[in-house]
This record gives C-alpha cells, structure tokens and sequence, in this order.
C-alpha cells in the first residue's frame, strides 16, 4: 500500500509513519521555461479581440519531486485544496512572475527555486511526517492550512506574524503548495480540521475567511463595532462572503455590492438585507458614480458606510473613499481591477477618514477564524468542486469571475462529502446552510 492509499483509507498513525515518502508526486504547477507565454495579451479576454492570458494554458498538472522536509515543517497529504486569486495571479505570471519570488527564497532555501512552481495557499489534509522541531502536529492529525510561511524566531512574530520581516503567503510566493497530492508547510501553518466538513469544505476557507476576519475585527484592522454600516465590495466572491458573515456575527450592517441579480439573490439568502447592484451604475470611477453610490446606500440603511471593504481597486477605490462616512475607514487587501487607484484626497481628509491597508492574517487570528468555522458560526463558501486534473478549468472560472464563494479541488479524497466526522453539529447547522452556495 502506498503512502497516499493509506491516508485515503484511513490508516493509523503508526502505519502512516512506516509508509515510505514517495520521491514523486502530482501537482499544479508552472513552468519556468513558460514565463512569457503571454507577453502582449489581454488580462482576461474581457474585450474579445484576440487570446488572453488564458490560465488554462500555463497550468500543468503533473509530476514534481519531493521535497526533504526542514526541522520545523510537516509533509500534509492533501485531501483537497481551493483556488485563491493569487493563483490567477501567479498563472497570468502577473504582476511579476513567481519564479522571481522562488529565486529570491533559494538564496537562503534553495529547495524552493526550482524549474517548476507547485501552486496553492489552502489546503485540508493529513499530516505525515513531521520534522523533529515540530511539538504539536504527529502523523495522522486532520488539519488544515493557513497561508503566512515566516520565521517563527523572527522577534516581531510575537507582535504580529504579519510583520515579520521575511513573510512569505506559501503557495505563492513559495514552492510546494497546497494544489497537489502533498504539501510542505511550517508548523506554525497548522490547524485542526474543523470536525462537522467535509475534506474539501474544510479546505475553502482559511486564506480568505482569514483576510476577511484580520480586515473587519483584528486589532489592526477596522475594527467594527455593533451597528456598523459596513459596505462590501464584491460579497459573493471569496473574501467578500465571509465579510458578510462576520459583519452579521458581530453585529454590523452589511451592504453587500454584486453585480448580477442571481448574486443579488444569494445575498439576500445569506441574511445580507441590504443589497447594491453595481451593474446598475454607468461609471464608478468618477464623482458622479459615487454620488450615486452613496446616495443609494443612504436609501437603503439610511446612513453611510463606517467601514468599506475593499480589495477591488481602481475600479471602485475613489468610490471607497467618497462613501465612507466622516471618520470612517477603507480597509483594503488586494486591486483586482488595477492596483494604481485614484482617488480625491479631498474627501478623505475633510472628513477625517482612513485607509488601512490589510494583509492574510497572523496565526492567532488565523486560530479565532477556525474556531468560529469549527463552532458553526461562519460555513464555508464553496461553490464547485473540481478534481485535480481540471484545476486548470477551476481556476479559469476564477479569472472570468464566473463562480461564486470559493471553488474548491479535490486532490488525494476520491469523492465529495468524506472526512466529515461531527454529523450532530452538521444536522444542528443544516446542509441548506452548509451548502448554500452550492451549484
Ligand atoms: P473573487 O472570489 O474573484 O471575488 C472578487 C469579487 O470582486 C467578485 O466576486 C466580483 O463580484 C468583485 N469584482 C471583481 N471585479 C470587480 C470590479 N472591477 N469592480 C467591482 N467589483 C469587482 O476574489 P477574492 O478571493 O475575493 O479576492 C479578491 C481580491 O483580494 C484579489 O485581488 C485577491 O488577490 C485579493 N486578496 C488579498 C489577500 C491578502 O491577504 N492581501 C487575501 C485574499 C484575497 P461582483 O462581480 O459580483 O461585483
């Protein structure tokens, strides 16, 4: 029996430890000599006049060889993993290539820099190996992983993890990710698997639930409060929807931006009230689209925004700042649409708002988000599940913004629906609920 049939089958610890690592295994990845593929063409065939940066053509899944392990990382035999929009990042080679990170890593890793790129930032498995300065994981631990790859004896870590000097979102900015039948990650990575989901429901969540969380409650975050107004820009997609789950939780208000009324309807489904559809408004770039923008959202909860959650960009960015209210805050992790915003400075410093920037999300915080996962208070997203072969396609789905929450992979789990262990709190919570985004 092999190491990844054990694992499927539900081995003991002991006999996971016997089973010899094997020197291959499959994976999504890139390929080096391909850096270039896609000079000169468009982002995402948008515009309908000629080949685009199709991530189907540049992801590849195959054979990669196996890593040795460091003192303080685990080998995880991946049960299933997600699609993250760094991957469609990484896949376009946009805005640099990957490779450019590995090399930088294999000055002091050189495991990393390899021709290869074995992708992916989440991921629900089974340890089987640990290294011999790990204390709290063994062979045979359900897990899953959170995305932060740093130097646990970096002293800022004990401040903030996220300001550690050498922060590094594993499966991005380095080798051996979660897309593939194993996966290396530092210890300080781990968590356990919530009991009640299912391999690839459990595999959805952190990175974005994670973000999510750190934006809206973590100490260097926004911050909200009970009653606030909190807009979300796109509050079906991957961040989004666990925005709208912890602005309800903790008492807020979401207003939710969508841009289709199936979207609009699966909000309301969620218990988010308050709905924008932003394929309403011509121009959100200019002053005129963001009066109506504000004008709407005074229509609809009667006041303006403390919070906007942002990770949008260009497009929306000059939106943020006019609508928050006096004081209030843009909280921002990404630039889907363009990172170089514009937006007028008048507004925000008249009315005394801030913008905070936002990054992943610390191990402690990464603990309180999988706490409320395990609780039942925030349900995964997940939308489709592909196997790994067609990881090519999931990610593809992603990149045209056709899905909706989280798509998820299967990766060493045979089938859907295995590894579920708690059935009374899934019965308690209710699949409707579970599997709500489900299409
Ligand atoms: P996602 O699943 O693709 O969701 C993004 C949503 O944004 C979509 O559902 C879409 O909703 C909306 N959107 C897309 N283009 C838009 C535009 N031009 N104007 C307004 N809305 C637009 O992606 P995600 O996982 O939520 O990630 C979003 C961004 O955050 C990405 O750029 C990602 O790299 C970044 N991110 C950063 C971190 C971090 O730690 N720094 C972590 C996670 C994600 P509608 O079409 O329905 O409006």
């Amino acid at each position: 029996m092999t190491l990844a049939e054990a694992v499927v089958a539900g081995a003991a610890p002991a006999e996971l430890a016997s089973l010899e690592v094997p020197t291959r295994y499959r994976a999504v990845h890139l390929r080096k000599d391909e850096v270039g593929m896609f000079d000169g063409q468009d982002n995402d065939g948008q515009d309908n006049d000629g080949p685009d940066k199709d991530v189907r053509r540049s992801l590849h899944v195959g054979e990669v060889p196996m890593p040795e392990l460091a003192p303080d990382e685990v080998l995880v035999a991946v049960m299933a993993s997600a699609i993250n929009f760094n991957t469609v990042w990484s896949a376009m080679f946009e805005p640099i290539p990957t490779f450019a990170f590995l090399e930088r890593f294999g000055r002091t890793d050189p495991r990393h820099d390899l021709p290869t790129h074995v992708l992916g930032s989440d991921a629900a498995g089974v340890v089987v190996r640990a290294g011999q300065a790990v204390r709290h994981w063994r062979p045979g631990d359900r897990v899953v992983t959170s995305p932060a790859y740093l130097d646990s004896q970096d002293p800022m870590v004990q401040h903030d993890g996220m300001l550690a000097a050498d922060l590094r979102a594993w499966g991005f900015e380095t080798n051996f990710g979660g897309l593939a039948e194993f996966a290396v990650v530092k210890a300080t990575q781990l968590l356990p698997k919530p009991r009640h989901l299912s391999w690839e429901e459990a595999a959805c969540n952190m990175l974005c639930a994670s973000t999510a969380y750190r934006m809206l409650v973590g100490e260097r975050g926004a911050r909200m409060k009970q009653g606030d107004v909190v807009l979300l820009w796109g509050a079906t997609g991957g961040l989004g929807a666990y925005g709208v789950q912890l602005v309800r939780n903790g008492g807020g208000i979401p207003v939710g931006v969508v841009s289709s009324p199936e979207k609009a309807a699966l909000l309301r489904e969620m218990g988010c009230e308050h709905v924008v559809d932003r394929s309403r408004f011509d121009d959100l770039t200019d002053e005129k689209g963001w009066r109506g923008l504000g004008a709407e959202v005074r229509r609809l909860v009667g006041e303006d925004s403390a919070i906007v959650f942002e990770h949008t960009g260009k497009d929306t960015f000059g939106a943020s700042v006019y609508v928050a209210k006096k004081g209030g805050k843009v909280v921002t992790c990404g630039s889907s649409s363009g990172y170089d915003h514009t937006y007028d400075n008048r507004h925000l410093w008249m009315r005394l708002k801030q913008i905070i920037g936002s990054h992943g999300a610390n191990y402690q915080e990464c603990h309180e988000t999988n706490r409320l996962i395990s609780l039942g208070m925030i349900h995964p997203t997940l939308s489709r599940v592909y196997p790994l072969e067609k990881a090519g396609d999931a990610a593809r789905s992603v990149q045209l913004n056709q899905h909706v929450g989280k798509v998820g992979v299967l990766a060493l789990a045979p089938e859907q629906d295995l590894g579920i262990e708690d059935g009374r709190l899934r019965e308690r919570i209710g699949e409707e609920r579970l599997r709500l985004f489900r299409v």
